[in-house]
């Protein structure tokens, strides 16, 4: 199954580390908040993106219903 991904702004601190992970998923935004630049996240980049997930210290990154 397709990986989708969404960044809760509210939860989101800026602290860069999905953006630092994983630069070809995670970007940020006019607000200096990181949110998804691909969905659904290719297939080659699930890794990295899944990894940056579970490091984001509010747990900000979500998976798309
Ligand atoms: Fe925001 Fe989490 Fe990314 Fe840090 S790791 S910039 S808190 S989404």
């Amino acid at each position: 199954m397709a990986v989708r991904l969404y960044v809760d702004q509210d939860l989101c601190i800026s602290c860069g580390a999905c953006v630092g992970i994983c630069p070809e998923v995670f970007d940020w935004n006019d607000d200096e908040k990181a949110h998804v630049i691909v969905d659904p996240v290719p297939e080659d980049l699930e890794d990295d993106a899944l990894e940056a997930q579970e490091s984001c210290p509010t747990e900000a990154i979500l998976d798309k219903e």
